[in-house]
Order: C-alpha cells, then structure tokens, then sequence
C-alpha cells in the first residue's frame, strides 16, 4: 500500500490504519512513497521520508515489512535517493515511442518467434494474433523505455546490491494506455534485459484523476485488469520473472467504484496489487485544519483561495491527471463565510454527500505548494492539531480505501 504524505508528519496516522488492517489477518506492507517532483516543491529530502517511515513504525512497534519508494525517478534523478530508499520506481515513460536500432529492433522480433500466430495465455478466452507487424509496432514503442529501465536497474544493482531493493516500472505518466498484449511484451523485454520487475504500472483505461474517482468505462477498465493481471501470472512463469510481480495502480487514492473490481480480481486468483497513494493525505490534513475551526479553518480556506488565484500555474504539471470544471469552483467570497463542517463537507470524498465537490477537492489537491510556502505557519497548524487531523487522515486511509479494497 503506497502511503505518503507531502510534508511528513502524518506517518503514524497513516500506518494505524494499515495497523488496524491488518488486525484481521491482513498482510499490507506500507511504502511511503514520495516523488522527485514533490520534493523540490515543498523543498524536503529523500532522507525526511526514511525518517518519517521510521520513526512511525517505532512509535507504532510495527513489525512487518514496511518500504521507503523513490517514486519516478530517472537516471537523471535517481541519485539522491539511494542511499534512504529501498523500493524504485523507475519511470521511463518518457521514453516510449523513441526510437531504436534496427538491430535490436531485428533481435526482439526474432525473439519471440514462439509466440508468433496464435497465442494463447490462460485464463485469457480470446487467442492473441501475433505476426511480425504487431511486435514491429510494440518494439517501436517499448523498447527504448524498457532499455531505459535496465540501465535505471543497473546503476542501482551496482549501488546497492542485488536483491537490496523492489523495482517497479512505471510507464502510466502517458495518454495511451497499455493493452494486456503489450504489458505481455513489455515484460518480455523486461525479462530479456534483465530488470527483475516486482511491480509494475501501466497505463490502464480510462481517467485517473488525482484525489476523486474513477472515470471511464468500468466494464473495460474490468476487462483489461482481469486480463494484465492473467498475462503477469503467465509472464511469470514464461520469462522467469518474480513471482511476487504484481500490478501498481497509481493516483491509485479514491477509485472508489474500482475498488470492488479489483479487490474481486486480486482475490479470484490470488494475487498481490500495489496501490499507490498520497495526495489524499495532504487533503485530510486541509479537512481537519477545516474542523478545528477558528486560525486553522482560516487557513484552510486561505489554501483554496490562493489556489484558486494561481489556479493556472498550479494546474499545468498535473494536466493529465486532473478534470477542474471552472464553473463549479466556489468563489473566495463564497468560501470566506463557510462553517467547519460546510468546508470539510465540500472537500472530503464522500460519493453522494451533497456537499462534496470534485472541483474544489482537484484545485487544492495540486495546491499543495501554496501551503509549502506558508513553511512552519503550515507546519505549526499540523503540529498543534495533530489529533484531529490523524483521526481524520486515519479514517480515510482505512474506512474509505483499505474497506473498499480489501471487503473489510
Ligand atoms: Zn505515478
């Protein structure tokens, strides 16, 4: 469960829920997960999140395995993060599409001369045409990024030693989605080049918007999870790669109509599944600032209302991945006369509540900097509320994500 939190101090908070998970006989392994992109904007270091993830699970007695993600990283980043970091996510989605060598383009098409014509994987009803055409197309695409991966995995064998880290590979930063049958191939060449993947995380269907759910076609997105999941368990045995391989769903925070989904799919043939969260994180700490009422819900509706003035810049890096609908942002006027509960009634995630309000909870997802740059008035508003906001950043993690995922 990719946990994390974007200014470190909801680390206990978040791992009382996997806690109390697992108190039903549950094995969830949290990993604070903290990108390169998030650390330059609230100006923390790879070595805050080691520290945060431990000094939690001391304070908890946690005693399984708990990990610390580099979360998209390249090589052009990777660096400050190996030393405190024990999972990678290597993102080499920007390396798809560009170009190879014909030669190794040549070498990948004769290497799958065994799948070539009718290619059954089991569990999968429909055969998979394979002819030349197709691996051509799939190698244009995928095999510089896969070639990125293996030079990501070996620096990082190199630094730190085989078998010392996860390594997942991340290609979901993309518009087109990855089809089973390429996620098959991208395995393969995975396999063939040596990066021994535990996770893995495609591009899926559909729209993976930061904070809110799910929006696409469910019964596709079912269908296509289904059959990634059948073509890992193949890919496993096919390509020797390990057997604990398993999918890593990211902006993975409220998918709510998704959940049961793939909470049925991992169970029916089981298997593991990496969610990834974190915004959703910082978002319970606005909740609760909202709830404690008087200089706290102050700020908290200063966050959205210079959110709302930078929306643009705030907005751009995350274009992909959020859906604002202008018309449906409340004004600052409007804000400035809200009680406690009309405020957190409007951000929290609760399908239905009349209240809640997608729009508003996207603009102070991506808001994030604006707080960072209030630095320890921010920070000393965590500090002094720290009951209130665990509770609520407690009960999020557990009651709207870890029920849903897991039928608790
Ligand atoms: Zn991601």
């Amino acid at each position: 469960m990719g946990i994390g939190d974007r200014f470190s101090h909801q680390g206990v908070a978040q791992l009382r829920a996997i806690v109390k998970a697992n108190q039903t006989g549950l094995d969830i392994s949290p990993v604070w997960n903290k990108s390169n992109r998030e650390h330059i904007y609230v100006h923390s270091h790879p070595a805050d999140v080691r520290k945060e993830a431990d000094a939690a699970v001391a304070a908890l007695g946690f005693s399984g395995k708990y990990f610390v993600d580099a979360d998209h990283i390249n090589l052009g980043t990777v660096a400050p993060f190996v030393e405190t970091a024990d999972f990678f996510t290597l993102d080499v989605a920007s390396f798809i599409g560009k170009e190879s060598p014909d030669a190794e383009v040549k070498d990948f098409v004769a290497s799958c001369s065994k799948y070539m014509g009718r290619l059954s994987i089991p569990g999968i009803d429909h055969p998979i045409e394979v002819i030349e055409e197709l691996l051509v197309v799939i190698a244009g695409k995928f095999l510089a990024a896969t070639k990125q991966a293996s030079e990501i995995y070996s620096f990082l064998k190199e630094k730190k030693g085989e078998g010392n880290f996860i390594t997942e590979v991340s290609m979901d930063e993309v518009e087109t989605p990855q089809t089973p049958v390429d996620l098959f191939f991208i395995l393969k060449m995975l396999a063939d080049k040596g990066v021994p993947a535990q996770t893995i995380a495609p591009k899926f269907t559909g729209r993976f918007n930061k904070g809110v759910d799910y929006t696409g076609n469910v019964d596709q997105f079912a269908r296509e999870f289904e059959e990634d999941v059948l073509v890992i368990d193949y890919a496993i045995k096919e390509f020797g790669l390990p057997a604990e391989l398993k999918l890593s769903v990211h902006s993975g925070s409220d998918k709510f109509t998704i959940y049961p989904i793939m909470a049925g799919i991992i169970k029916k043939y089981d298997k593991g599944l990496h969610v990834k969260t974190a915004g959703t994180t910082w978002l319970e700490e606005v909740i609760g600032l909202a709830l404690a009422g008087g200089e706290a819900l102050e700020t908290a509706k200063s966050i959205y209302t210079i959110a709302l003035g930078r929306k643009d810049e705030l907005c751009a890096p995350y274009a992909d991945v959020i859906d604002i609908d202008d018309s449906k942002l409340p004004s600052a006027e409007e804000v400035a006369g809200w009680s406690s509960e009309k405020f957190a009634n409007t951000l929290r995630h609760i399908p239905g509540h009349p209240d809640y309000n997608p729009n508003l909870r996207q603009l102070i997802h991506v808001g994030y900097k604006v707080a960072s740059e209030m630095g320890t008035t921010y920070t000393d508003l965590l500090k002094k509320y720290a009951d209130v906001i665990g509770s609520c950043v407690e009960e999020n993690i557990y009651d709207r994500h870890l029920k849903r995922l897991f039928n608790l």
